[in-house]
């Protein structure tokens, strides 16, 4: 794939290996190519396109926007920050929110958050407790935070202060603190995305929490894929009854507009002060014009019982028909956040799919991802199945491990 890229755009730098299609324009779940090819799009451009593409309610009022005011700066009010925080602050039970661009800055954010408070408290050598197989962004700090070698590769040296630990072992986490004076916080995803759809463990939640709460440390939620719905709660860590002093959001925020936002409960609201923190395009009227739509939209629509009914029904689909393969190692995942993981390495399968129409991801070399828009209907997901269902087979068939 990566020579088909250096070939297609010698102009561009060459980050990513790419499928050899060019997406022109979508309307609802489907997609069409250059070449005029439909596809099913079962990934909304890695659980960015909330509402599908080109939505009968948002695109006037994104049109609408536009023609009003697109950027202003953080030298001004922007009404649109408020309105948009004060949702996400009803929405989650926290206090404040820091609007951004991407999840790696939202992420950013978080992270300076919890090396301010160990500033705050004196410490020398503040530390974050991280987990494996974690995914937290590119940016050095986000790079160091996440627990994946092959993302470390070639940037040493990472960014210090971090404890990395094995994801969902409570026992494992306290063994590695406890000769730690200087831990500020805990930071990790609800459900690991590109490190294979890995749910925590809600008794994990719980006891990360208790432990925050008794050693005064920040819990930090990474909910920027698994966040906004697409589990069919709000966010992720809602289905465990908890609350984390702080979480970073943005793919699915506001439906294909760049934008991240951290959200701050009182412990971590108030770190910041003016000139510790800052962005010249986050938080811009454009971006908050669609946050604020995506959400009313969702709500509106219900798209939060929809993408849980709709990806229990996917679920069990996969599992009377993928499941039944030999090869089938796993079903996981939320909503519509799920993982099928497979007994051997599987990328080769993002073309294929394509090939026959159907628009997936492969994550952690063995896990087909799916992340298709929470507008997707039970009918959407039969089809899915039903494209998914002979490339999977054919792929087994013809691969071995
Ligand atoms: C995608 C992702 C990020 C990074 O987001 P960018 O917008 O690509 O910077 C961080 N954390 C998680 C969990 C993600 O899925």
């Amino acid at each position: 794939m990566s020579e088909n890229s250096r070939l297609a755009e010698p102009h561009v730098m060459h980050t990513y290996g790419r499928v050899n299609i060019a997406l022109e324009r979508g309307q609802g779940v489907r997609v069409w190519d250059t070449q005029g090819r439909e596809y099913l799009d079962a990934l909304s451009g890695i659980a960015v396109n909330t509402l599908g593409h080109n939505h009968p309610k948002l695109v006037p009022a994104l049109r609408e926007q536009i023609g009003k005011i697109i950027h202003s700066s953080n030298y001004y009010f922007v009404p649109g920050q408020e309105a948009l925080a004060s949702r996400l602050v009803a929405l989650s039970g926290l206090t404040n929110v820091f609007f951004c661009n991407s999840g790696l800055e939202a992420n950013e954010a978080a992270l300076k958050l919890a090396r301010k408070l160990g500033n705050e408290r004196g410490y020398k050598h503040p530390k974050i407790v991280v987990c494996e197989h974690a995914f937290h962004g590119r940016s050095l700090a986000t790079l160091s935070a996440t627990g994946n070698p092959k993302i470390h590769a070639g940037f040493l040296p990472l960014v210090e202060g971090f404890i990395r630990v094995p994801f969902n072992d409570f026992e494992g986490l306290k063994r590695a603190v406890e000769n730690e004076p200087e831990v500020t916080a805990v930071f990790f995803e609800v459900i690991q995305g590109e490190g294979g759809i890995h749910p925590a463990r809600i008794e994990y939640l719980q006891q990360v929490r208790a432990l925050c709460d008794a050693r005064d440390w920040l819990m930090m939620l990474d909910e920027v894929q698994c966040g906004m719905g697409r589990t069919g709660k709000w966010f992720a860590h809602q289905w465990t009854g908890i609350k984390p002093d702080v979480m970073a959001l943005a793919k699915g925020l506001a439906s294909g507009i760049p934008i991240g936002a951290v959200v701050a409960g009182p412990k971590a609201a108030n770190l910041f002060q003016p000139g510790n923190h800052g962005t010249t395009f986050g938080g811009n009227p454009l971006a908050m014009r669609a946050g604020i739509e995506t959400l009313r939209i969702i709500e509106e629509d219900g798209l939060l019982a929809n993408a849980e009914r709709v990806g229990a029904h996917l679920q069990q689909r996969i599992l009377a028909t993928i499941g039944k393969l030999p090869g089938f190692v796993q079903l996981r995942g939320q909503g519509l956040m799920l993982g099928i993981e497979l007994d051997r390495p599987c990328g080769a399968l993002i073309q294929q799919a394509a090939d026959a129409g159907l628009l997936i991801s492969v994550t952690a070399d063995r896990v087909i991802r799916l992340l298709p828009a929470l507008i997707f209907t039970q009918a959407d997901a039969d089809e899915l199945v039903e494209r998914l269902l002979p490339v999977v087979r054919e792929f087994l068939e013809q691969s071995h491990d």
